[in-house]
């Protein structure tokens, strides 16, 4: 089964999640952006094994922390989807920009694709791209636990910008509807800041994607 614990991460207070397989207390992090001391206490403190890092986009909050994380302590990369190349490219340029701690590019171990499935220990997610905020952005779904790792795609009540430079705002909501909807509504969603909520919550009251009737 899978479990997580989330952890907000830099000034933009970002959801970094630790997830892992309860029976194996393998485990992988999502979107080590920074403060890399408090999410490895987290991994002692449950007494799991990191051993995987999974990115759902390249922005500094999300990726800061990734090349420092991996080489620590060897961790393979996975994801983003390549869209997002441009992204890892300027990490540099962008921790000066954001006053982050220097942030250095990386070559993720394995780029994702939609209908990609990532593993840790015994639980399997899937991966679906959801580009719209970035080109690369993908997401991390869990059926068994209906949980879903969105990072920038959707917020409780509210959606990702689309200002940045790749960003879309008609790809965006064709993302959160033709990929995320379908995940189901009583599916929770962990976004990359701020609580979480389900799809179903989303659709009825989100003024950017609604769709039902209340
Ligand atoms: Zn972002
Ligand atoms: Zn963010």
């Amino acid at each position: 089964m899978l479990q997580y614990q989330t952890v907000p991460v830099t000034p933009f207070a970002q959801n970094c999640s630790i997830v892992w397989c309860s029976s194996t207390l393998k485990a992988a992090v999502i979107d080590p952006g920074g403060e890399l001391d408090k999410l490895l206490k987290v991994v002692e403190q449950k007494g799991l094994q990191l051993e995987q890092i999974w990115l759902t986009h390249a922005h500094i909050d999300h990726a800061g922390g990734t090349a420092a994380l991996a080489e620590q302590l060897k961790l393979p990369i996975i994801g983003p989807h390549t869209g997002d190349q441009f992204w890892i490219d300027r990490l540099a340029e962008q921790s000066r920009m954001f006053n982050f701690p220097e942030s250095k590019p990386f070559t993720p171990t394995r780029w994702l694709n939609d209908g990609d499935t990532v593993q840790i220990g015994e639980c399997t997610l899937q991966v679906r791209h959801c580009p719209g905020h970035t080109p690369g952005h993908v997401v991390f779904y869990s059926e068994d636990a209906k949980r879903a790792f969105v990072g920038d795609v959707l917020f409780a009540g509210s959606i990702g910008r689309t200002d940045f430079p790749g960003g879309d705002h008609d790809t965006l909501i064709d993302s959160i509807r033709q990929r995320l909807w379908p995940m189901g509504n009583d599916t929770v969603f962990i976004p990359g800041h701020g609580p979480e909520s389900n799809f179903g919550e989303e659709r009825r009251r989100n003024p950017y994607v609604r769709d039902l009737q209340f």
